[in-house]
């Protein structure tokens, strides 16, 4: 309870800056020029052209801010919100170039549990969920062992002298307290997708076509079809993001377009039965998503210098493709901000496959990537106002 977080008790949205290090191209030359400055735990200093402004947000993580450290203020609560049986999101935005997928995932390990050092969100929330699933489950059962204990021994202890009466109480506690005795189970489900001009494709399915969105009463909004791999360790986990991570690549080269004009989502849905008694079972489920967005960058050409031919046209509409999700993402947040009844989540695939992790009882994270180059100020500062709004 004393680890920093910052999702407070609210349900509100929180909105976390990352400036991320100098470490492109021609950033790497000595003395390159910054737009953006840290400036204390939750306050980021903008300088454009003439004048420096002060911008306040729930945390601003510097360009030294490590992956762990990361991941303890923006990981850890979503995990232990999703355990508890709420819905969390994270949502990486900002430029291409400017951090998000190393944010969200960042270096995976080989073969071995050992995450390296630059490892992002997505595998050390794996690492974690399933440290903190034994631990639930453990502290759970040796509380109800130590229950079982006192109460055996406060029943027996008028009887304790008489042998017989102990050995009875033994066992009547040992019995009632095998048949008492709360069993907790996890179940963990893995999906990853991805939404390319507003249409949902598989990750973990080669060559499935657009899949349909559905709502239902019990099951909420969900996509049909969509695959999900159950998942028993961290390891499995792994292997699921690595073929949704190689499939990215594969239909990104099929559309001929980069893979930063998708949105990408990687959904657990962990699910907990609890019998506290034979024949009483609780069941809590709950989703995590971890969603690395498309580069929100404008096309600037196109209209003008750009010839339109077929790939023109094809750019043109993915970029309107995908500014209507960001944008109906900037406007159902900033509806949510301002608490208005009506949110429009229909609006666009993401936001109304999301509905249920955005807002409500959800706690949502929006990550706002930049970069600190000077050269980057105009899409920082677009990123800035969007982070600005969701605040
Ligand atoms: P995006 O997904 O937004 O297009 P990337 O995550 O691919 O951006 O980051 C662009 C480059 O910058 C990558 O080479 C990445 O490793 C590097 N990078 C991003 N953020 C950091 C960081 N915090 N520390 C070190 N390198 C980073
Ligand atoms: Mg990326």
């Amino acid at each position: 309870q004393d680890e920093p977080s910052v999702l407070g008790n609210s349900t509100d949205v929180k909105v976390v800056v990352r400036v991320r290090p100098q470490v492109l191209g021609v950033e790497l030359q000595p003395d390159v020029a910054t737009c953006v400055e840290v400036d204390g735990f939750n306050s980021l200093l903008v300088r454009s052209a003439s004048e420096a402004s002060s911008m306040q947000f729930n945390w601003v993580a510097g360009p030294a801010t490590t992956q762990g450290e990361f991941f303890k203020v923006v990981g850890r609560p979503t995990v232990e919100n999703c355990l508890s049986g709420f819905n969390s999101s994270v949502f990486a935005y900002g430029q291409t170039g400017s951090g998000k997928t190393h944010t969200m995932i960042g270096e995976l390990p080989e073969e071995s549990d050992v995450l390296p050092p630059n490892a992002g969100l997505i595998p050390r929330i794996f690492q974690y969920l399933w440290r903190r699933m034994q631990e639930v489950q453990s502290g759970m059962l040796a509380n109800s062992a130590n229950n079982t204990a006192a109460a055996g021994s406060g029943a027996s202890s008028p009887s304790s002298s008489k042998d017989g009466g102990e050995a009875g109480d033994e066992a009547s506690s040992s019995s009632s307290g095998s048949a008492a005795q709360p069993s907790l189970t996890w179940m963990v489900r893995c999906s990853m997708l991805e939404i390319h001009r507003e249409e949902v494709y598989d990750l973990l399915r080669p060559n499935s076509g657009p899949l349909n969105l559905r709502e239902d009463i019990r099951k909420g909004v969900y996509v049909e079809g969509l695959a999900e791999r159950v998942v028993d360790n961290m390891q499995d986990a792994l292997g699921v993001l690595r073929t949704g991570i190689a499939l990215r690549q594969v239909a990104a080269t099929q559309y001929n377009a980069a893979s930063s004009r998708s949105h990408c989502i990687f959904t657990c849905h962990v699910e907990s039965r609890l019998e506290p008694q034979p024949g009483l079972v609780n069941v809590r489920s709950s989703r995590l998503h971890l969603v690395d967005l498309a580069g929100s960058e404008r096309l600037r050409y196109g209209l003008g210098g750009m010839a339109l031919g077929e790939g023109g046209d094809r750019q043109l509409k993915e970029t309107t493709a995908i500014n209507t999700s960001l944008s109906v993402l900037g406007l159902v947040i900033l509806r949510l901000t301002e608490q208005q009844p009506h949110i429009p989540y229909r609006n666009s695939k993401l936001t109304f496959l999301l509905q249920d992790s955005i807002g409500g009882n959800a706690k949502t994270i929006i990550v706002a990537n930049v970069s600190p180059s000077e050269a980057c100020l105009h899409e920082t500062l677009s990123t800035l106002k969007f982070a600005t709004r969701a605040r």
